[in-house]
């Protein structure tokens, strides 16, 4: 079956603007849309993280920081946020023989943030709920959609169609972007894609005693040159250890002797606090994940549709900016609504044109980063560097 919405929302003058994605970026930028007064509505795949019983998704923590924070300032929620976060006022770098040293971000005083990445996306979906103009549409996956007349289809869990015709499509539909498909088939539109050697792995280190395991106003770094284990600390006592290593040397590792052989000769601290039976458990969860670098440009087409967040950029994590930069975009656009009066025609380009090479400096450093934190952190020359706003 195939159900027609039209904007029976909106009244006459009231542009109806589509945010594909409810995830962090979409789930904010559905905030400053509706802030403006358009009829929004969001559509996501999945179904309501606020009721599900398991969320699905990468990395259980995130780090925020000023990028981030700026624009969760925008819709009246940096004080709320950085209320549930961790301060994280340095690297602390963890030596093979277990010795720890810290790497200030920068400053005194400067720190970046340490949020569960769920409850973020619980809080801004609840944040976007509260427009009376705002209407979250759930399991509402997006199939196809006409860059001529701003139809969308979207299929439903139970088999069904709908479509809905909107005056402007905001793409957040992260990484893998339906919305971006149809982008390739236009004409001048530079695309590239890459998967990088490595994949990652999420392991927990559980409190001790009630406490934190380990210093929890760090980002502590095991920084062993070809791969790398960090860990940010979370709001239950626990850290999520993220291990960052070439596929082939996840592969080699078969069995729970392997595990802790491995860990014995690389993060031989982190055994006793992961645990022994943890590691060997859980190490096999899940495979490593893959991690994928995205650049493009044009952002948009026409006056119909623009990307933003892991559609428009996809970055590789370890410059820590991946979602910050997609937050910064709904500052960037935002500010250009003003300047263009939303005029969509003139909005649109302009966001391209002052957005593309920005994002494109982010990936760029990102995959810098890629090296420089596994492998230059050890280096004494990295000690004079300043970098508040980084990993
Ligand atoms: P996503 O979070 O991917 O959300 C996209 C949403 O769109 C999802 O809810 C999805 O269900 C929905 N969707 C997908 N397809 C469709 C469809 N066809 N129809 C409808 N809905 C759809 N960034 C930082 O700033 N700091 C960090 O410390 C950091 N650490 C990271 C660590 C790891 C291991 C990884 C992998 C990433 C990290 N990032 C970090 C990057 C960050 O996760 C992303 O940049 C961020 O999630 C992008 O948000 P988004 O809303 O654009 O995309």
């Amino acid at each position: 079956t195939v159900s027609i919405m039209e904007e029976s929302s909106s009244t006459s003058t009231q542009k109806v603007v589509a945010v594909v994605g409810g995830g962090l970026v979409g789930a904010l930028n559905a905030c400053f849309l509706a802030k403006r007064g358009f009829s929004v509505e969001v559509f996501e795949a999945r179904e309501d993280i606020r009721k599900a019983q398991i969320v699905k998704g990468r990395s259980i923590n995130l780090a925020l920081s000023h990028r981030g924070r700026q624009a969760l300032k925008h819709v009246g929620m940096e004080e709320k946020i950085v209320s549930q976060g961790i301060p994280m006022h340095a690297r602390m770098i963890h030596s093979l023989g277990g010795k720890q040293s810290p790497i200030p971000y920068g400053k005194k005083g400067q720190y970046i943030l340490s949020v569960d990445r769920a409850n973020l996306n619980k809080e801004l979906l609840s944040e976007a709920e509260k427009y009376s103009n705002m209407k979250l549409n759930f399991d509402h996956k997006l199939k196809d959609w006409s860059a001529e007349t701003g139809l969308m289809t979207f299929d439903r869990s139970d088999g069904s169609k709908q479509q809905i015709r909107a005056d402007l499509i905001v793409g957040c539909d992260g990484a893998f972007s339906a919305i971006r498909k149809q982008f390739l088939r236009c004409g001048r539109f530079d695309y590239s894609q890459t998967y990088i050697p490595h994949g990652y792995m999420e392991l927990t280190m559980p409190p001790v005693n009630g406490e934190f395991a380990m210093k929890p106003n760090y980002l502590h770094i095991w920084p062993r040159n070809t791969f790398m284990m960090i860990a940010l600390p979370n709001l239950d006592k626990t850290f999520t250890c993220t291990l960052f290593m070439p596929f082939e040397e996840f592969e080699k590792i078969t069995t729970g002797d392997e595990v802790i052989e491995f860990f014995q000769k690389q993060f031989p601290d982190s055994i006793p606090l992961i645990g022994v039976d943890a590691l060997k458990r859980d190490y096999f969860r899940l495979p490593g994940q893959a991690m994928v670098s995205v650049k493009c440009c044009p952002y948009h087409i026409g006056d119909k549709c623009v990307l933003m967040g892991d559609a428009a950029h996809a970055v590789v994590p370890f410059y820590g900016q991946g979602m910050n930069a997609g937050f910064e975009d709904c500052i960037v656009f935002d500010e250009i609504m003003d300047q263009f009066s939303e005029d969509f025609s003139v909005v649109l380009p302009e966001y391209s044109r002052v957005r593309v090479p920005d994002d494109h400096a982010i990936a760029d450093l990102a995959m810098y980063n890629y090296i420089e934190m596994r492998a230059h952190v050890n280096s004494k020359w990295f000690l004079f560097r300043k970098h508040v706003d980084n990993f």
